[in-house]
Formats: structure tokens, C-alpha cells, sequence
């Protein structure tokens, strides 16, 4: 209870006037300042473009002028964001989600920068062996040249060749080229001819071949140069070199091994590259086993493990490990030092344990987190930097979250405002928007049709505001399941299930029906919905999974993540697959990498505006085709950007920004390109229409009118169609990807499989969201998801709990049935927050 929470906004207030971004519609309002102040509204209603398109970027043009005179010349290229003034705006720390995917090779280590004091407390406070001295603290990082470890440079794993990856057949002769690894066409001939001088049988199969002889083609590393008669065979180049008879030319000699070494190590050619590789396996380091540190390193322990295997553990566990050198007594510098890394280390973790991280481990790549779990690490780290007087300005920091969750991450909103700093938060989750001191419910609905404050002040004053989407659900009383969940058709059984924290699982999931997979962070559920179900399921149905989707190729919805490279989801399909046809999964993955591709590309409807295009009475004259209209191709598009539409600035020390391109201005073709019209149109002002405007140019056109009134009835009438892939949500980007796969026509059962659909969508939004994904049901369709919202799992057919904790301690399935019987299963911790829904 803090009594200033409900009072008016103090004279200490961020006064904003005139704001345009976007849609916003020249608003103007006061915030609170040192208060959790949240954005609602339905998606794109504007809540991204007041909180980062205005407040965090003028707070971040600001600091960028204040601290960088280079930056400064820059601004006249950067975007300003269109709002008449803020006052009283304090310096802002942005947590937003990745938007795109990061392509970041960090680990949970080095972000928070847990990794460098570990390595603090094992160069001073470890136990060393006594022969060796004490190690600086960098010794003990695989990222520098002291550290790592000298065979494999710190990598853990080593690519080599092997006689069999480069000699796949040995029963061919080396003129049948039996060393497949070697290069084809006149190279390989030079190889086998200086062979031949050098006197070996190149007609012999390869096994027959002396053991000495084959590992010298194979391994040796000497280049020995040789007079080369090409079309002689062994005995008449012996002759020839004894009668002295000139050669055809000198040719060097490269063993398989160094040839693919180096053309792996070297060559510019992508292609060269990765032939390269197909001839190399890895494996684990044989000096340091995959731990990527130097042997000295190694040997430094702490409580009994080497910092290596010490990263190796739970953050839960590398905590407890510590909680002993945290309250030892001595008084030796050692163990002063180990007491004080160690509580520092504990206090750092403790917060990531508050919010639900526990289970993580240092070496997990940033990557495979996912964008939830990322920005509350980030979270975390922040809390403890003892920041105050700053903005921080965060994206749905709930998403991820179960609700036994949400009240950590609550507390560590509050312990950010008590130490004195704003807190400008996007979020759908009621749980957090009713602890606001302060809402602003942007709206009423996306696009041109929001961009209004509908209300700003405390919370309960929203209940009076008739306009809001917003105020219905936060006041709204829990009410009870009113339908009657559908009988399965029949049951998908997996059996044997092991993968990340799953060990040998058994679950079954009913067919033609609505499942929910739920549990806290961290228990499994990601791990058993998408990965191990689909990577079973895709393999039982012999549907490949795809590979890497090289950038802005992928032209439709994925059939199947990737399982991560050398290993394989452990299970069996026992039962029910025979039912299913087809797999579909809509995942929060990006929609591609690059702003190359973007909403038209990926769901094809813009090969048929291009077509359009190249069929107007000026295109037709000019002989345009509709390649012209493409900004992937050089023909027709601007040559600087080459179709970006923008270019990057590199900033010192700061991270580099995009301007607009100063040929094209963003417009990505070449003028003479957008000369050419349809209906008033170019090419590029197309781009720049959003779902709806499209929707309205092309109603009276079958196939883009089917394709653009998906997009519309999946909430994404407000996205532009050129929006770049980068900056849409991972919620946007799975709602594209429904909406490409809802408007084709499908036969036979197919089985959905969506993770945490309901990221970034407002209770309307999930409303809509559950009606589309209701009636595949209703079609026959089985869908599964992995949810937290519990208005999603009420209303669903059945529920899947996983727990009862995270990471080890989750992993099993704590319950399985009808929502009603869920709610009251005694050992649930998702039971309670059901029943709350549920009333
Ligand atoms: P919300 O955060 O409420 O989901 P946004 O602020 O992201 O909404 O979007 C509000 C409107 O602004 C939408 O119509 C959206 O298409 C548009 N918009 C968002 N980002 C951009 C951008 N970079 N350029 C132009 N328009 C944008
Ligand atoms: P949930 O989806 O319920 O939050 P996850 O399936 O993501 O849970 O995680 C379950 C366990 O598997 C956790 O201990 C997590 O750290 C681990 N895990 C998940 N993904 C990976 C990965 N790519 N590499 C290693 N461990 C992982
Ligand atoms: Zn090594
Ligand atoms: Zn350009």
C-alpha cells in the first residue's frame, strides 16, 4: 500500500504533446513518473508506437546527441519521431523482445554477465593444484587467446577428416575417384596425373593400396612439385623422366585433408564451403572434451567442479553450490574473495530464479531462448545494475510466463520502481495490468481506426470508459465453462519421449479436439509441443523437416522446426498416427531474416500484384515483366539500397542504426520503375499499404481479395504489406502464418501445432484467435497448443499439465483431462489460476 500510487499525475510528470507516430492521432498526455505505468489495447492499435516509437526514441535521440557528436551528424538521416514535444522525459533503458530473431552468438553467461564472475571467483578464490600458479580471470574464458583451449581454439569441437568421409567407396580406384573429397573437373585430374609420377597405382581399388600409401594421398601435409605428363600411364612417365623429355607442365601436389581444410578455412565460394564440410565430421575436442578451455584452466576447481562443468548446471543449482562460500567465515584473502563473489553471484542469480529462469544454464545460446524468456534475463540483469532515475520501457514482459510466474515478475517491476525509475510496460495480461498505478488504453481498434488515448489515469477509472476493448475483460467476473468439451475421435500416442527435460514420457492426445499443453515455465512444454510432437509426428508421417531457410527464401508456412543439428527427438508414435495426414506447425519463428522479405512475399500475394503490374498498358509498352517489380532483382530495384530501402550506419561504440536509402528515399526501386500505375499506384506505394487499404485497391480481384480477407479476419488488417519480416512481432509473424495456411484448401485430418498462440494479442484478439482455430476443429482438424492463458486452456477440450516444476524438477505430466476436471486436480499449479477463470 503506498499511498501516492493513486494520486494525479505529480508536476514530476513526462508530458507528452502532439504525438503522430504511426497511427497515433496527434495525441497528447501525462505520465506518471517512478510509476508501473502500462499500455493496453488491441494489437496495433498504437500501444508500440507511443511507448517505443515516441517516449523510448526520443529518449534514445536525445542520449545518442548528448553523447555522440558523430551520432549527432547522422540525425539529419535517422528518424525523429513526429511528436510536438516531451517534457520531463527521463533517460530510457529499452527491454523490447528480439523482433526477427537474434542472430547472436551470446549465451545466458555473457548477457548477464553471470560468466565473468564465475571466472572472478575461480582466479581468485578456486582451488588450484599446487604446482600451478593463480590464473588471471581471463584464463578461464574460451574467448580469448589465453583461455582457450590450443587444439580446438576454444570451440569444444573439432571438424576432421576421416579415410571414410573422404573415401566413401574403397572399392573405386583413384581414376574412378575413389577420393571423393577431391576436387572434380581438370584439378582432380592434375592430382590423380601427379600421382601418377610419383609412381602409385591409380587403377588399383583404393583398399588394395599399401596402408602407408593411402594415409600419405590422405593426410600428409607436404606439397611436393612434379613434372606432370597427362595421358601417360606410370611406366611411360618413368621412361619420359629418364629420357629427360619435357613435361606438359610442373604440377603441386595437395593431400585430401589439407585440400579441405583449406578450402573450408579459405575459399570465397559458399558452395566450395559447404562441399568442404560434407567430407568432414565433428567431434569433441580430444584434448579438452567439448570444455573449450585450457588444460591450467581445467584443473582450477570450485566445490569440486571445473568452471566448466560448473556453467554446465541450472542456475538453481550453480546458486546452492555457492550458498556454502557465501557465509564461510575465514579470514583469508581466498576466502574473503569467495565470500564476496559468491554473495554477488547468488544475489545476481536469485533475481533470475524470482522470474522464473532457473532452469537455464550459463552455456545456453541466446538463440534457442525464447523471446519471453530473453527479455526477462534482460530484466533480471538490470535489477541488479542499481540503476534510478531512468525509464525502463518494456515489451509484454509476461509473455512465457505461467501465472504462478507472473507475481516474481511483478515484484521485480516493483523492486525497479522503488528504486526510483519509470516503468512504461506493453502487456495483454490482466494479471500485470491490474497491478498498474496507471493505464493508457490505446485504441479502439488497430491501424487507422485506433491511434486514440482512450483513457490514461488509474486503473479503476477504465471501467467507465464505454469505447475501451480493454475494460471489459479486466473488470469482467470469472464465468463458468459453458460447453461441453467434444469426444475425441481418437488418440495420438507418443511413447518413450526424451528430449531436453523429458525423460521417457508417455502422453496421449485426443484427435478432432483442442488440447492444451500448460505447465510453469521451464517444465517441458515447448519441449514436448514443438519439438518432440512434431519432430515424432513429421518423421512418423515421412514429412521432412526443413532445413535452415536460407534468407527471405521461405515461401510458406514451415512444415516443422528444424530439430537442432546432430540430434534426433527420442520417441515413437505408439498409436493414432494413421488418422493424421498432415502436420502444420505455426510457430513465433520469424517469417524470414532479412527486410527482404516481408507480409506480401510470404504469403505470395505479391507475385500476383507484380503480375498486375507487368500487365498495365505502360509495362506492356516498355516490355516490363514482373520480375521488373521485384525488389530482390537488379533489373528494378535501386541499385544502392539494392531494395533494402535502407542502409545501415555504422555508429562508434554504439549499436548501428538504419536511414532511410538517400537514392530511393525507402521507396526500393528505381524511378523509372515506379512510373508505372495501377490504379493511381506504384509498385512501391503498394508496399506502403497497409492489409485494409489493400483489401479496399484490390477487392474486386479474386485472389488477392481471398488471401488479404484472411489477413483481415486474423487481426492484421493494420500491418502494411511491405512491412519488413524484421520488425513484426513473433506473435504477427504466427498470425501471418495462420492466416497463409487457414486459405488453403486442405484434405484429410491435419494436426495444428501452435506455441503460446496468444503472444502479443489482447483478450479480443485471443477471442478472435480461438474462433479461427476452433473451427478447424469443428472441420475435423486436431489442434494442439502450449498456453498459459487460462481463458485459452478453459475453453479448449482438453488439458495437458506439465510440471511439477522446471527443468529436472518438470517434465511429467502432472495431469490430463477435461478443463473441469483439471481445475480441480489437487496437485496442479496451473489448478488454481484455472479455476480463477473459470469461476
Ligand atoms: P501495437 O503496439 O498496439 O500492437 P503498433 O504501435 O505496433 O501497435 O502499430 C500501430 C500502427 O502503426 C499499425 O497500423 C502499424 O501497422 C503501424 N506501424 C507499426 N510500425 C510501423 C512502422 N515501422 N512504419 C509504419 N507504420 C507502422
Ligand atoms: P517451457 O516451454 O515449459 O517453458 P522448455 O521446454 O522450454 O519449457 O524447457 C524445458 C527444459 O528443457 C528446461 O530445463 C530448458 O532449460 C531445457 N531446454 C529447452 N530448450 C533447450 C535447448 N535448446 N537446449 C538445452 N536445453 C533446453
Ligand atoms: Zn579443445
Ligand atoms: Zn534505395
Amino acid at each position: 500500500p503506498d499511498p501516492t500510487r493513486d494520486a494525479p499525475p505529480p508536476t514530476d510528470a513526462v508530458r507528452v504533446r502532439g504525438a503522430r507516430e504511426h497511427n497515433l492521432r496527434d495525441v497528447s498526455l501525462d505520465l506518471p513518473r517512478d510509476r508501473l505505468v502500462v499500455f493496453t489495447g488491441v494489437s496495433g492499435s498504437g500501444k508500440s508506437s507511443l511507448a517505443f516509437g515516441t517516449l523510448y526514441a526520443e529518449a534514445q535521440r536525445r542520449y545518442l546527441e548528448s553523447v555522440s557528436p558523430y551520432a549527432r551528424r547522422l540525425f539529419q538521416q535517422m528518424p525523429v519521431p513526429d511528436v510536438d514535444s516531451i517534457d520531463g522525459l527521463p533517460p530510457a533503458v529499452a527491454l523490447q523482445q528480439q523482433r526477427g530473431g537474434s542472430t547472436s552468438r551470446s549465451s545466458v553467461g555473457s548477457i548477464t554477465t553471470l560468466s565473468n564472475l564465475l571466472r572472478m571467483l575461480y582466479s581468485r578464490a578456486g582451488t588450484y593444484p599446487p604446482d600451478l600458479a593463480l590464473l588471471e580471470a581471463e584464463c578461464f574464458s574460451p574467448n580469448t587467446p589465453m583461455g582457450a583451449c590450443p587444439r580446438c581454439h576454444g570451440l569444444g569441437r573439432i571438424h576432421d577428416v576421416t579415410e571414410r568421409t573422404l573415401v566413401p567407396d574403397d572399392s573405386l580406384s583413384i581414376r574412378d575417384r575413389a577420393v571423393a573429397a577431391w576436387p572434380t573437373a581438370w584439378q582432380g585430374q592434375n592430382l590423380r596425373d601427379i600421382l601418377i609420377t610419383l609412381g602409385i597405382d591409380v587403377d588399383c581399388p583404393w583398399r588394395d593400396l599399401p596402408r602407408d600409401t593411402r594415409d600419405w594421398i590422405l593426410f600428409t601435409d607436404e606439397t611436393p612439385t612434379v613434372p606432370v605428363y597427362p595421358g601417360l600411364d606410370r611406366d611411360a612417365v618413368r621412361r619420359a623422366i629418364a629420357r629427360n623429355i619435357e613435361p606438359s607442365y610442373n604440377g603441386t601436389f595437395t593431400g585430401a585433408r589439407r585440400y579441405v581444410t583449406q578450402t573450408f578455412a579459405k575459399s570465397q565460394s559458399a558452395a566450395m564451403r559447404k562441399r568442404a564440410e560434407s567430407f568432414m565430421v565433428a567431434t569433441d575436442c580430444p584434448s579438452c572434451h567439448g570444455q573449450r578451455l585450457n588444460p591450467d584452466a581445467l584443473r582450477v576447481t570450485f566445490a569440486g567442479l571445473n568452471i566448466a562443468q560448473l556453467a554446465a548446471l541450472p542456475l538453481a543449482r550453480i546458486a546452492d553450490l555457492l550458498v556454502p562460500a557465501s557465509v564461510a567465515t575465514g579470514i583469508g584473502a581466498t576466502d574473503i574473495a569467495a565470500r564476496r563473489i559468491a554473495a554477488d553471484l547468488i544475489g545476481r542469480i536469485g533475481v533470475l530464479l524470482d522470474l522464473g529462469l532457473g532452469y537455464l544454464q550459463l552455456d545456453r545460446g541466446v538463440q534457442t531462448l525464447s523471446p519471453g524468456e530473453y527479455q526477462r534475463l534482460r530484466l533480471g540483469t538490470q535489477i541488479r545494475s542499481s540503476l534510478f532515475g531512468v525509464a525502463y520501457v518494456l515489451d509484454e514482459p509476461s509473455s512465457g510466463l505461467h501465472p504462478a510466474d507472473t507475481q516474481a515478475l511483478l515484484a521485480a517491476l516493483d523492486g525497479l520502481r522503488g528504486a526510483g525509475n519509470s516503468l512504461f510496460v506493453v502487456e495483454h495480461n490482466l494479471d500485470v495490468v491490474r497491478r498498474a498505478d496507471w493505464i493508457v488504453d490505446v485504441g479502439p481498434d488497430a491501424g487507422e481506426r485506433g491511434g486514440e488515448i482512450l483513457y490514461s489515469g488509474p486503473p479503476d477509472g477504465l471501467r467507465d470508459v464505454a469505447r475501451s476493448r480493454t475494460g471489459p475483460y479486466l473488470f469482467a467476473p470469472p464465468a463458468p465453462i459453458a460447453r461441453t468439451p467434444r469426444e475425441p475421435a481418437g488418440w495420438l500416442l507418443l511413447a518413450d519421449v526424451t528430449w531436453n527435460n523429458l525423460a521417457g514420457l508417455e502422453v496421449a492426445f485426443p484427435l478432432g479436439a483442442f488440447t492444451t499443453v500448460t505447465g510453469i515455465s521451464g517444465s517441458g512444454k515447448s519441449s514436448l509441443v514443438g519439438q518432440a510432437l512434431v519432430g515424432i509426428v513429421a518423421r512418423a508421417l515421412g514429412q521432412a523437416l526443413p532445413a535452415e531457410t536460407p534468407d527471405g527464401a521461405q515461401d510458406g508456412p514451415a512444415p516443422a522446426p528444424r530439430e537442432p543439428q546432430g540430434r534426433v527427438v527420442n520417441g515413437l508414435g505408439a498409436g493414432g498416427l494413421a488418422g493424421v495426414r498432415r502436420l502444420v506447425v505455426i510457430d513465433q519463428k520469424p517469417i524470414g531474416r532479412t527486410p527482404r522479405s516481408n507480409l506480401a512475399t510470404y504469403t505470395g500475394l505479391f507475385d500476383t500484384v507484380r503480375k498486375l503490374f507487368a500487365d498495365t498498358d505502360l509495362a506492356r509498352s516498355r516490355r516490363y515483366d514482373a520480375g521488373r517489380f521485384s525488389f530482390n532483382l537488379p533489373k528494378g530495384r535501386c541499385p544502392t539500397c539494392e531494395g533494402e530501402g535502407s542502409v545501415m550506419v555504422e555508429l562508434l561504440f554504439l549499436p548501428s542504426v538504419y536511414a532511410p536509402c538517400p537514392t530511393c528515399h525507402g521507396a526500393r526501386y528505381r524511378p523509372e520503375v515506379l512510373e508505372v500505375t495501377y490504379r493511381g499506384h506504384s509498385i512501391a506505394d503498394i508496399l506502403g499499404l497497409n492489409v485494409d487499404g489493400a483489401y479496399a485497391l484490390f477487392a474486386d480481384h479474386p485472389a488477392l481479395e481471398v488471401s488479404l480477407e484472411t489477413l483481415r479476419r486474423g487481426g492484421l488488417g493494420y500491418l502494411r504489406l511491405g512491412q519488413p519480416a524484421t520488425e513484426l512481432s513473433g506473435g504477427e509473424a504466427q498470425r501471418i502464418k495462420l492466416a497463409t495456411e487457414l486459405q488453403k484448401q486442405r484434405r484429410g485430418h491435419t494436426l495444428y501445432v501452435l506455441d503460446e498462440p496468444t503472444t502479443g494479442l489482447h483478450p479480443s484478439d485471443v477471442d478472435r484467435l480461438m474462433a479461427h482455430l476452433d473451427s478447424l476443429v469443428a472441420a475435423g482438424h486436431t489442434v494442439i497448443v502450449a498456453e498459459h492463458d487460462m481463458r485459452v486452456a478453459a475453453a479448449g477440450d482438453w488439458i495437458i499439465d506439465l510440471g511439477p516444476g522446471a527443468g529436472d524438477a518438470g517434465g511429467r505430466i502432472v495431469a490430463a483431462g477435461r478443463p473441469t476436471d483439471i481445475a480441480q486436480a489437487p496437485d496442479s499449479r496451473t489448478a488454481p489460476f484455472l479455476r480463477r477463470v473459470t469461476g
